[in-house]
């Protein structure tokens, strides 16, 4: 065994999980002020019971809809709204899309200068001075993680590009996680989101970041996520189902943010900027490929690599079979996928004209660098035809 190499570990300061928590929200709210910005999704209707507590306990909540993933412009007129209603904290609540442009803008109202500034790739990369304004995330699908992660993910329709407000002051204040929020969510969106809180456990696992602390987390993750994805895709109503989702979401974030991703979320982050696809759908029609060609890889080039036992561990935790190989694993996500109905990324309006640019932006995302070995381009070329 190797010694463990240095590693750190960082979430959001408070982290409440359980059935029916929402309703802490008011004494939690209270503890930052009175005023908050409540950045939610498209749909209003679905935060009505979250404002209708904050108003009954005296708070002053302002609405906030986020039309699809957060665009920089979007992100600009959030903080002018929070400045001109003077609040005290904001609250993101929603799928990765509403936590994200929250998490954003609780950071821009506390750093002046433009948004450009902070981002990366496409910005000037500069650093937040400022602890944000406080940020209390509280997710309604079981899928990013992103109440703990420390990265607010942008689009900029101008660039074709996502990119991410990152520092580790974006932690969240408080992570309220309570799974009845999820029990209404449609199977489609319960398939997508929950295989890329699956994807955001494996990817973390055999990162070339992966240390103790987050194998612990997603070992856990990957056996909830495995026993109950199913189930709660054919039962939106089984509780105990959505319970594990909840948690295999909450701890894919935990693990992404501590130990990175790989080549599922490079490619993400390029087709993702290219196209308006949802994130967990292009991650779910990825995630047996890249896992296959990875392997396919680290056999020719690196045989005795961590990685290779660590797939043949994600086969176990997976089909529940201690003599699993890492290609049962492979074939037990295909056939998830198969049941959840994923569709191939066609679907999502990429052709295969699009494949160089894809790749290009891909080798450049900051996922890709966790991936368990170097894939070729040729090698990303075909993920990108078997994902197809
Ligand atoms: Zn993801």
């Amino acid at each position: 065994m190797n010694p463990t190499p240095r590693f750190e570990f960082a979430s959001a300061t408070r982290i409440i999980f359980g059935a029916g928590a929402l309703r802490e929200i008011s004494a939690i709210a209270r503890s930052f002020g009175m005023c908050a910005l409540v950045v939610t999704g498209r749909s209003i209707d679905r935060a009505q019971l979250l404002l209708d507590m904050l108003e009954s306990a005296g708070l002053l909540p302002s609405v906030f809809p986020i039309e699809g993933e957060p665009a920089i412009d979007s992100i600009v007129r959030g903080v002018r709204c929070a400045k001109e209603k003077r609040c005290d904290l904001v609250i993101g609540f929603g799928g990765g899309s509403a936590v994200d442009a929250g998490k954003a803008i609780a950071a821009l109202m506390t750093n002046d200068g433009d948004v450009l500034d902070y981002l990366e790739v496409i910005g000037r990369g500069r650093t937040l001075i400022n602890p944000p304004a406080p940020f209390i995330a509280i997710p309604t699908t079981a899928g990013t993680g992103a109440e703990v992660t420390r990265n607010a993910v942008l689009a900029s329709p101008e660039h074709r590009v996502k990119v991410s407000l990152r520092s580790p002051l974006m932690l969240p204040r408080v992570a309220l996680v309570d799974p009845e929020l999820t029990y209404n969510l449609p199977p489609a969106i319960t398939a997508s989101t929950g295989l890329d809180a699956l994807t955001q456990l494996i990817e973390p696992y055999v990162s070339c970041r992966a240390n103790p602390l987050t194998d612990a987390i997603c070992t856990e993750g990957i056996r909830r996520a495995a026993r109950s994805l199913r189930h709660a895709f054919d039962n939106g109503a089984d509780k105990a189902a959505r319970e594990d989702m909840a948690l295999a979401s909450l701890f894919g974030g935990l693990a992404l943010a501590n130990a990175g991703l790989g080549a599922v979320h490079g490619f993400a982050a390029s087709i993702g900027g290219m196209f308006p696809a949802p994130h967990g759908a292009v991650c779910a029609a990825l995630l047996p490929h890249v896992m296959q060609a990875n392997l396919i890889a680290l056999h020719e080039r690196d045989p005795r690599a961590e990685a290779v036992r660590r797939y043949v561990e994600v086969a176990r935790l997976l089909t529940g079979s201690e003599r699993a190989g890492a290609a049962e694993g492979i074939a037990w996500i295909g056939h998830l996928c198969a049941h959840l109905q994923i569709q191939p990324l066609r679907r999502h309006g990429i052709a295969a004209g699009d494949f160089s640019a894809l790749i290009g932006k891909a080798a450049n995302a900051s996922s890709m660098k966790a991936n368990p070995i170097q894939l070729t381009s040729q090698e990303m070329h075909e993920i990108l035809e078997r994902a197809f």
